[in-house]
């Protein structure tokens, strides 16, 4: 059993999750939101009935929305397992805070704060394909850059007792499969700089098709046949691969939008504005309201996402690559 905790990011309800699984005596999260949504996610793991401090941490990315506070979790002497990359950081915060206030702006300071480091000791670098196993939890990481270079897909299934996996498995995605907007059906895809690769994410879109249909097919016992989805913006998704290909899809259209404007030379403000026209109705027939709308899909998001993608495009001009020749 899983159970979703909200960390109250941005001050909205359920744009992102913490999530408790393993024996309340021994609780195990994946991702812990940000620095400043510690109360928040305190209140909800006592809520869930947790009265001791957390064993284990999983993060997909360090990104603050997911990793921010897990210098505060480590402190109460949970071990962290994250990608090879985004390690370091979480030693030292300095830089990953340095990034993100330059992103978020004004909205760094209320909805995000500054991560504490922690000590070299307790974070774990895991390297693609391992597993780990502990506190009632099997945990294999599945390398996903994309989105970010230090993003780890974690398929995770609960284990007895006596060590034998048990009920079905979970595939939490990060941001690799995009965000639902809360409240609503809609996808909203984030690019954002420095590290954003499309054509890695891509592949690693197909990576975790084929990785769930090789479960389906019971192709891969350890993790039994079932599996869902979930998602840090979103949640639980039982149709894992219409959702997987959903994500390709709204993935590849923001490319094509951000892309046709770029190669024509359009300028920032004018992106933003047709960006909007053309995202406002899409989001809005599958659900969202105005004031997510507002925070979800306004110019900072854009802004962010039009950055991200400029600078995949410039270095893979740099490199030679396909945005080079055009
Ligand atoms: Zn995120």
């Amino acid at each position: 059993v899983i159970h979703a905790i909200d960390v109250g990011y941005l001050g909205l309800e359920r744009a992102a999750l913490a999530f408790l699984i393993g024996p309340k005596r021994a609780p195990v999260l994946v991702e812990c939101g940000t620095a400043a949504c510690r109360a928040q996610l305190c209140a909800g793991l006592e809520a869930a009935g947790v009265t001791t401090s957390v064993r284990a941490l999983f993060l997909t990315h360090v990104h603050l929305d997911h990793a921010g506070g897990a210098g505060h979790v480590a402190a109460t002497g949970a071990d962290v397992y994250v990608h090879p990359e985004g390690a370091r950081h979480l030693v030292d915060p300095t830089k990953l805070a340095a990034s993100s206030r330059r992103v978020h702006g004004d909205l760094y300071d209320r909805f995000y704060g500054d991560p504490l480091p922690i000590r070299a000791e307790q974070v774990h670098a895991v390297a693609d394909g391992s597993i780990v196993e502990r506190d009632g939890v099997r945990a294999m990481a599945i390398a996903t850059p994309g989105h970010a270079k230090h993003h780890h897909a974690w398929l995770v299934r609960e284990t007895s007792d006596d060590g034998r996996p048990t009920g079905p498995s979970f595939l939490f995605t990060g941001d690799v499969a995009s965000m639902i907007v809360p409240g609503s059906r809609f996808l909203s895809v984030p690019t954002p700089p420095p590290d954003l690769d499309v054509d890695a994410w891509r592949a690693s879109l197909e990576r975790l098709e084929r990785l769930v249909q090789s479960i389906q097919a019971g192709e891969l016992p350890a993790w039994g046949t079932d599996v869902d989805l979930v998602l840090t913006h979103g949640g639980r998704r039982d149709d894992p691969l219409r959702h997987l290909r959903l994500a390709r899809r709204r993935l590849d259209e923001e490319i094509a939008f951000f892309e046709a404007h770029l190669e024509r030379s359009a300028g920032t403000e004018e992106i933003l504005d047709r960006w909007s026209a053309w995202i406002r109705p899409l989001a809005i027939a599958e659900g969202v309201d105005l004031r997510s709308a507002a925070r979800f899909l306004g110019p900072t998001f854009c802004r962010m996402n039009l950055e991200g993608i400029r600078r995949w495009r410039d270095r893979r001009s740099a490199e030679g690559g396909p945005a080079g020749r055009a």
